[in-house]
């Protein structure tokens, strides 16, 4: 939601732009801080949702620790506020480099994808004299209802380790000397909004809880990864942390001594961020009008990545409704934010807030076809 005040602000500024509502982003912070309070939980918000340097100080600053998928993010996290020992470092690709600066920098855990990968870590960990805490990260086989591209804990998907290769991993690791063992971790999915897939995670956690325990291991740390999804139609409502939190706690057996880790990403930072464009042109199609806006793709890639749907609004015309193809300006027909999305009469120079970019906006924008980056504006600036 925009006051007029804001809007006016909005007329005097160049497109496009993120803004991000910092009111928005605390008062999720709190939610998520207060709905978390079961005792031994540790939220790492996801890094890759928005790495904006401020939001991670603001997230920070309410204690959660991160969730980092390359060196790079964990050196940031770092830089603002966040503890190397409350991050968690995932990623199928680690690179000897990534692994390297991490140990050095004594983070909580490695959330590990494979047994060479495993290999490796121990060997950098030898050669600097460490121990590298690490956690399994074990494909569940559940698929999350989501698009297939943010679907990560299937048969066929490339992350994760298979349930029937435990025994064999167990073996090999169990021989090296310069790791140890802290947990298990998992991560079905992104913008998961049907809670029985939760639930079934949760059955799957027992289960693996009870196989680690018949055979004498030891687990510190639950982490059942990221995914809860935000109502993309209804971008002023906070995602379903209560229904979420309540479950885990409810379903989950854990045993003494283990705690609960979770990591929110789209969650946290979604609502919190608009993109905001101004029409630069309304073009006649065959059956459809265009309204072609200064904000593209390569601002906020999910429609054309994901056939994601983000909720469009004309902020500054109180005409009567047409329906409009809202499109960017990059040369590619994917670059399209919505079809037949109805909106106020509109015209050039109009403003567009594209709602709930605040995760997977700023994070993948690019530069293709030489565009700028685009600036962000934080709502106490204006
Ligand atoms: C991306 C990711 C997350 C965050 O996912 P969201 O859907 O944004 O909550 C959490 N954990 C891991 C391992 C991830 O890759």
């Amino acid at each position: 939601m925009f006051t007029s005040d804001t809007v006016t602000k909005f007329r005097d500024l160049p497109t496009p732009f993120y803004y991000y509502d910092l009111d928005v982003l605390n008062s999720t912070c709190r939610k998520v801080a207060t709905e978390s309070k079961y005792s031994g939980y540790k939220v790492h918000y996801a890094v890759k949702a928005n790495p904006n340097p401020r939001i991670l100080q603001i997230i920070s600053s309410y204690g959660f620790g991160a969730d980092c998928v390359s060196w790079n993010e964990i050196e940031r996290a770092i830089g603002c506020g966040f503890k190397p020992s409350e991050i968690v470092f995932a990623g199928v690709g680690k690179t000897d480099m990534d692994i390297t600066m991490a140990l050095e920098a004594g983070i909580l855990c490695f959330n590990c994808e494979s047994v060479p990968e495993i290999e490796v870590i121990d060997s950098i960990a030898a050669r600097l004299g460490k121990s590298a805490p690490i956690a399994l990260r074990i494909n569940p086989y559940i698929d999350a209802f989501t698009h297939k591209y943010i679907t990560t804990g299937i048969e066929e998907s490339k992350f994760g380790i298979n349930t029937w290769e435990l025994d064999e991993v167990m073996k090999r690791i169990s021989g090296l000397g310069n790791t140890s063992l802290k947990g298990i971790h998992f991560h079905i999915g992104s913008q998961i909004t049907r809670m029985s897939v939760f639930k079934s995670l949760c059955s799957r956690i027992n289960e693996l809880l009870d196989w680690f325990s018949s055979h004498n291991v030891e687990l510190e740390i639950i982490n059942v990864g990221g995914g809860l999804g935000i109502d993309y139609e209804n971008p002023d409502v906070p995602a379903r942390f209560e229904d979420y939190f309540c479950m885990i706690n409810e379903f989950i057996n854990l045993r003494g001594g283990q705690n609960i880790h979770i990591e929110p990403g789209r969650s946290l930072v979604g609502q919190c961020g608009s993109l905001i464009s101004k029409v630069l042109f309304i073009k006649n199609g065959i059956n459809t009008v265009f309204a072609i806006i200064d904000a593209g793709m390569t601002d906020l890639i999910r429609p054309a990545l994901y056939q994601a749907h983000h909720r469009i609004e004309n902020l500054t015309s109180p005409g009567s409704l047409y329906r409009y193809d809202v499109v960017g300006p990059v040369c590619e027909s994917s670059d399209t934010f919505g079809k037949f999305i109805e909106l106020p009469e509109t015209r050039r120079g109009d403003i567009i807030a594209i709602r709930s970019a605040g995760a997977y906006g700023e994070s993948m924008a690019s530069r293709y076809n030489l565009r700028d980056l685009p600036k962000v504006v934080f709502s106490d600036e204006i």
